[in-house]
């Protein structure tokens, strides 16, 4: 399952290991074929991450870019 969630500043991301910024987005990824993390543990995926592996897409709207995670 994933999950789109919006960052308190706390987050880091499990597969570039950068601290996902305040009110940044970011994706939970409860599922086997996720990034790496400890198992059982749902893995955290910052914005540019999701866009490298697919699990995201940013489409331009009005003039403003927005980033659409995919959900299962
Ligand atoms: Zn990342």
């Amino acid at each position: 399952m994933r999950q789109g969630c919006i960052s308190l500043g706390e987050v880091r991301c499990d597969n570039c290991h950068q601290v996902v910024p305040y009110l940044e987005r970011y994706l939970v990824i409860d599922e086997k074929d996720g990034v790496e993390s400890a198992e059982g543990t749902p893995s955290h995926c910052c914005v540019k991450c999701c866009l490298e592996k697919g699990y995201a897409h940013v489409k331009t709207e009005k003039d403003e870019e927005v980033v659409t995670f995919f959900s299962e």
